[in-house]
């Protein structure tokens, strides 16, 4: 049992070992990433339930490595934001979708996430307004997603700065509502014009009550705070009716559009009549 143990612990930093050399790597080559083109921007779009018409869509990265293929954000932003690079993807990221939105019919909206460590001390307020003026989007067709993370630390700071760019006449979402941390105190801190209910809660909410029951509270805390509720993840056509039922003003998910690359979406955007929900696929 004891050879085993030893065993096992050899593997064990083994595989430490590797994952942290993969990290390493990966860090290394996200640095030239930029330069070297490899980052582009995909847009998935957001449903409105009452018209079935698309209203925004929201910008997903995407890192098309040339030796491992597509890598997913949820694999690359964590070490873009543990190194710093964060800062300077993310506004090349802000300023790319800026200009490519303000291509699109002016009654479509643009959603960018942003991460936390893009509120500290760079000039965000300063960053987006360069990025509007630059495209010449129109403020209120921007909408910057964000996080409850946010609210971690210096949230006094940051709840200033999302005041600020609030004040530019863009939307802030909270996004993934009720994954993270899930204190609801922060909801009086400031107001969010949309919260999007995270896809764990949509995923058996036609199966499990109190998957139901949770969705059914969101919808009712969004609207009683005046803000706009978005279900992410909507994939079949039961969530579709049920969530629609429900009262949500808002929808996204692979039912409805994947995430696709910018000359294909805007195809669809200038069709002479726009696609509606059920054929958006
Ligand atoms: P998110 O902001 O919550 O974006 C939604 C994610 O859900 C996207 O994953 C999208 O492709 C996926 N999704 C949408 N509909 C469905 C569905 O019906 N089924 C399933 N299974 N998935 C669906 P993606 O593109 O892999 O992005 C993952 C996360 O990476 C994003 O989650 C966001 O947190 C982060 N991310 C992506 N782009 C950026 C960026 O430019 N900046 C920052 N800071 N984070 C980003
Ligand atoms: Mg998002
Ligand atoms: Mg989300
Ligand atoms: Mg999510």
């Amino acid at each position: 049992a004891k050879a085993t143990g030893k065993g096992d612990y050899a593997w064990f930093q083994f595989a430490m070992e590797e994952k942290a050399d993969h990290q390493r790597i990966l860090r290394e080559e996200l640095t030239v990433a930029l330069e070297k083109h490899q980052l582009s921007i995909d847009y998935q779009p957001i449903v409105c339930t009452r018209s079935g018409r698309i209203i925004c869509c929201e910008a997903l990265l995407r890192w098309r490595h040339p030796t491992r293929g597509l890598i997913s954000p949820v694999e690359f932003i964590p070490i873009a934001e543990s190194s710093g690079l964060i800062e300077s993807i993310g506004q090349w990221v802000l300023h790319t979708a800026c200009r490519e939105a303000a291509d699109w019919p002016s009654d479509i909206g643009l959603a960018v996430n942003l991460s936390p460590r893009q509120f500290t001390g760079f000039g965000l307020a300063a960053d987006v307004t360069r990025a509007l003026d630059q495209s010449h989007l129109a403020p209120n067709r921007l909408e910057l997603e964000i996080t409850e993370s946010i609210f971690l630390t210096d949230s006094q700071e940051n709840v200033r700065i999302l005041n600020q760019l609030k004040q530019l006449g863009i939307r802030i979402a909270l996004d993934d509502f009720g994954t993270g941390y899930s204190s609801l105190a922060y909801l009086s801190c400031f107001s969010f014009d949309k919260l999007k209910i995270d896809r764990s809660f949509i995923k058996g909410m036609t199966t499990s009550p109190e998957n139901l029951a949770i969705v059914r509270a969101v919808i009712g805390l969004g609207k009683s705070f005046g803000a706009t509720v978005t279900a992410e993840g909507v994939e079949t056509e039961a969530e579709l009716a049920c969530i629609t039922r429900e009262g949500c003003d808002q929808v996204q998910g692979y039912l409805l559009g994947k995430p696709m690359a910018p000359e294909i979406l805007r195809e669809i955007l200038i069709a002479p009549v726009r696609t509606k929900i059920t054929s958006v696929r």
